[in-house]
């Protein structure tokens, strides 16, 4: 009985989610299969507490604890598709949240570090990542204004926060042809998605994406006081 039950609720959520990729996603020119088979595969609503679960396919961002937003899934896709993750990237993710943009970056790269300020947040996205099997993502405490703890570069960078500029130990950390995306504005108002592309003479190309509202990247000297 409670076997049959699960199988119908699983099945509505693959409808759901089916119905969100073609509507949402694909029809506004999202391309890349690899990105729209992950958010087929990837149940967005086991990232939000039981009472939001309802919204997780509408077309929005929706509420998080902490006052934090899960983000839209039409900028997730953007963001991942803009990215162009391969299968042998590295991956880092600043503000990982619920845990769903990088449940999504571990189906599409080798490996997914990600930084979170919130401990609770990071309790239950580690949960929710451990249950769904993403056993490639290295996710821990700690302030992503300071880059990734153990050093090292990536070959892509996810700014899941918005900020008036990029983080300089960022930019350091991203490898050769990496792509670092970012929401650059005012981060109580309306910031432009950003990507930043390191060349092979090692110089930064920024290019604007499209206008978008991200929760602020709180930097170091804020955390102190916020937490
Ligand atoms: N990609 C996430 C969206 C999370 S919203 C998801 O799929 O759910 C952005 C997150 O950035 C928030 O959880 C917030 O707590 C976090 N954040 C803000 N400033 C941060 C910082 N300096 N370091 C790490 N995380 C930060």
């Amino acid at each position: 009985m409670r076997a049959a039950k699960e199988s119908k609720r699983s099945r509505r959520s693959r409808f759901l989610r089916d119905a969100m990729v073609d509507v949402q996603i694909a029809s506004r020119g999202i391309r890349s299969r690899r990105v729209l088979l992950a958010m087929r595969q990837v149940p967005r609503e086991f990232f939000l507490d039981r009472r939001f679960a309802e919204a997780a396919y509408e077309d929005c961002a929706v509420p998080i604890p902490k006052g934090q937003t899960i983000s839209q899934p039409y900028i997730v896709a953007r963001m991942l598709e803009t990215a162009a993750i391969a299968k042998s990237d590295r991956v880092l993710e600043i503000g990982a949240g619920s845990g769903y943009l990088a449940a999504l970056a571990a189906k599409l790269g080798q490996e997914v570090c990600a930084l979170e300020r919130h401990e609770a947040l990071v309790q239950r996205a580690r949960s929710r990542l451990r249950h769904l099997g993403s056993r490639n993502v290295d996710l821990r405490q700690g302030d992503g204004t300071a880059g990734w703890p153990d050093g090292g570069e990536f070959d892509v960078i996810l700014v899941s926060a918005a900020s008036a500029q990029t983080p300089t130990v960022l930019k350091a950390q991203l490898a050769p042809s990496g792509r670092l995306l970012i929401p650059l504005g005012d981060p109580g108002g309306v910031q432009w998605l950003t990507k930043l592309t390191r060349r092979p003479t090692g110089h930064l190309v920024e290019e604007k994406l499209e206008e978008v509202r991200f929760v602020p990247l709180v930097s170091g000297r804020e955390l102190r006081n916020d937490l």
